[in-house]
């Protein structure tokens, strides 16, 4: 969403170029939000969503924790001002100089998935306390996960096992249900799966204490999303109906659902064409594409809302590219874009809900473009 600070900024700074705005005030309403939809459990931002350090200094200084998933993420969130107890290293494929480094920095909390990253743990950061990350399906999100991170729960059993048994603390499960997941009820199965881990370990008197209950939590991009407080709720409900009056303690790790909405892009068209007389489309190319930031419209998983100064304008489809010399740098061909058909070179577009998986995804200087600017006001 454009907010008034955000247009403010735009009208008063022009900057040159496509950037990314982020307000921070929209942040902090999305981190109270969470804290008041799952007021008992610990909010551990996943960094990689968006690192800029104003943003990881706000979420420190109202006491979020952080989901890191290597070193430099880790530097970041230190330099932040947060401590290493209020981080958590969740990317279950650790080089083991790393979980060294990690540890001695002194983070203590880390994610497997197999047993030979529990060995590695064992020996770079003794002691530590392990969650061990189960598969989930995935169904129903719209940026899912596949079968990358994660084991079965029966195996993950026998790794929480293992990692008792070479002296780490095993701690809990993890899982996540797919990013951008609008159906409330994803989290019930995944807390199923949970809680037979916890009981299968119990019965060797190994009593686990924690489920980090992921991301996924969504951005409204073109289509109304469900609020902070019904995920709250049907998390809640689910908890309770797996662990009954014996809840473990719980981690959420929002991202997108943290700073999707605070962030949106400027950018400006390049060119409109057609590929014969005839063709009955529009091709719009801006100055931001795949590899300058909206890498997430690969397959068009997500859509993006976009805002020009002609809306109210008729509109028609057109398909929507990139500036680079990539074929691959097309946004919408598929399910083409509705714009103005007045849209013409050298307008400024709003591409909102960028405030997540953006500037971390653009590339360094393909075909010269600069990597994304961004301002977080
Ligand atoms: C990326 C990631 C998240 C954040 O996911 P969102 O869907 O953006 O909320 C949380 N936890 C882990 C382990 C991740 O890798």
């Amino acid at each position: 969403m454009t907010t008034e600070r955000i247009a403010e900024f735009f009208k008063t700074r022009r900057p040159e170029g496509p950037c990314l705005v982020v307000d921070r005030e929209v942040v902090r309403d999305n981190y109270t939000a969470f804290r008041r939809a799952l007021p008992d459990s610990a909010i551990y931002y996943a960094v990689k969503a968006n690192p800029a350090p104003q943003i990881l200094e706000l979420l420190a200084s109202l006491g979020s924790n952080f989901d890191c998933a290597s070193v430099a993420e880790i530097e970041m969130v230190l330099e932040a001002g947060a401590g290493a107890e209020r981080i958590s290293y969740g990317n279950t494929i650790k080089k083991e100089r790393d979980i060294a480094r990690a540890h001695a920095l002194g983070v203590k909390l880390f994610a497997v998935d197999c047993h030979e990253e529990v060995e590695k743990i064992a020996r770079a950061a003794p002691g530590a306390k392990v969650f061990c990350r189960v598969l989930t399906d995935g169904e129903g999100a719209e940026w899912p996960l596949s079968r990358k991170f994660g084991c079965v729960p029966p195996m993950a059993v026998d790794v929480l096992v293992y990692a008792h048994q070479l002296g780490l603390e095993s701690y809990g499960v993890s899982f996540h249900v797919g990013s951008q997941m609008t159906k409330l009820e994803a989290w019930d199965a995944a807390l199923a799966d949970a809680k037979r881990v916890f009981a299968q370990l119990a019965k060797q008197g190994i009593y686990l204490q924690m489920v980090n209950m992921g991301g996924g939590f969504p951005t409204k991009y073109l289509r109304d999303v469900p609020t902070a407080e019904a995920y709250g709720q049907a998390i809640f409900a689910a908890l309770s109906r797996h662990f009954g009056n014996q809840l473990p303690k719980t981690i959420i790790e929002p991202g997108r659902g943290m700073v999707g909405n605070a962030g949106v892009i400027k950018s400006e068209v390049v060119l409109v064409s057609k590929k014969s007389d005839e063709d009955a489309h529009r091709w719009v190319f801006l100055d931001i594409g795949k590899f300058g930031g909206l890498a997430e419209t690969m397959d068009e998983a997500i859509r993006y809302p976009i805002r020009t100064e002609r809306d109210g304008d008729e509109m028609e489809p057109c398909v929507l590219a990139g500036p680079t010399c990539d074929s691959a740098d097309v946004m919408y061909e598929k399910n083409m874009y509705p714009l103005p058909i007045t849209l013409t070179i050298g307008d400024e577009v709003l591409i909102e809900g960028t405030g997540a998986y953006t500037t971390t995804y653009a590339s360094v200087a393909f075909n010269g473009f600069e990597p994304l600017k961004s301002y977080v006001i």
